[in-house]
């Protein structure tokens, strides 16, 4: 007999193949032999379809809000097997709620945020790795630090207690070629990592767009839709 989760499985596992050939194929494009994390990204999304994925091997997931966040995180069946990517735009009063249950903080965007997240990490007992998102067009409401701000804003994160620099994330421009944005944030990580060779992170690529993140050395693709779905169905 087929259940309902079991067809589930097989639709997202098809998915995940679907990705991780088009990563490849990237991949071989690029001439890159180093393979970027694949971190899914399951907003919108029951916690039972991440235990489905955790199960199918992913072991790095992202989500944008805290409220949703916090009651997956505490869903979800093997959670130690999982790293939770906080991947949305951060008040600093959502801050301490965010340092409790994610693993990566990929938003960090203003020095207020940063202030906040490292107590709010110090109060949990915990370290958090973090990336600098960038604003890569010039639309606000996105979030993102500007590309000139990075290095000073990398500098206050190191200079934390709990927060463990690891490098830059962004999402590309609506609308406009995402590749010359993608390479924009190259120069960025390459500055940071000037001051902060740690900070090897480039995280960047969805799923429309992450073969032009791949070619431009990106490290980490958070990918929704083309594993999970539309999210506009779920709503
Ligand atoms: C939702 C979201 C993604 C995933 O987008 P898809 O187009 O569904 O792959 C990636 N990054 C951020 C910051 C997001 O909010």
């Amino acid at each position: 007999m087929t259940t309902d989760a079991d067809a589930r499985r097989a639709e997202l596992a098809a998915n995940l193949e679907a990705v991780r050939d088009r990563i490849t194929r990237a991949l071989e494009q690029a001439g890159r032999e180093d393979e970027p994390h694949l971190v899914v990204v399951t907003k919108f999304f029951p916690a039972s379809d991440v235990d489905l994925l955790v199960d199918l091997g992913v072991t790095d997931i992202g989500e944008n809000r805290d409220q949703e966040a916090s009651a997956k995180a505490a869903e979800v069946a093997d959670r130690a097997r999982v790293m939770l990517h906080f991947i949305g735009q951060l008040q600093s009063n959502k801050a301490a709620s965010v340092a409790r249950y994610a693993d990566v903080v990929q938003s960090l965007d203003r020095p207020k945020v940063v202030t906040a997240l490292d107590r709010g990490a110090q109060e949990a007992g915990r370290v958090l790795d973090v990336t600098l998102q960038v604003s890569l067009d010039d639309a606000t409401g996105r979030g993102g630090v500007a590309p000139g701000e990075a290095r000073a804003l990398a500098d206050l994160v190191a200079g934390t207690d709990a927060l463990r620099l690891r490098g830059v994330m962004a999402v590309a421009p609506l609308g406009s070629d995402p590749r010359p944005a993608f390479a924009r944030l190259r120069e960025v990580s390459d500055a940071v990592r000037r001051d902060h060779p740690d900070a090897t992170w480039v995280s960047a690529g969805m799923s429309g767009d992450l073969e032009e993140a791949v070619a431009e050395g990106a490290t980490h693709l958070r990918v929704g839709s083309a594993i999970l779905g539309s999210r506009q169905s779920h709503r």
